[in-house]
């Protein structure tokens, strides 16, 4: 199993994605990214709804 995130997926013109197995592993990665490059120090309770309806799953290998 494999987690997905894509900015584009919440509506950001971003062409920033990423991966991991967990989704706890997930998060911190789309955290650094939204700091980073969409200047949220925190992710705010509506953008964060937004993310996780748009983490997507993918079964099978790597
Ligand atoms: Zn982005």
């Amino acid at each position: 199993m494999k987690y997905t995130f894509a900015c584009k997926d919440i509506g950001l013109d971003c062409g920033f994605k990423t991966d991991a197995k967990t989704k706890e592993e997930l998060m911190p990665k789309i955290a650094a990214h939204a700091k980073e490059k969409h200047g949220m120090d925190t992710i705010p309770p509506d953008v964060m709804k937004k993310v996780q309806a748009a983490i997507k799953e993918k079964k099978g290998l790597l």
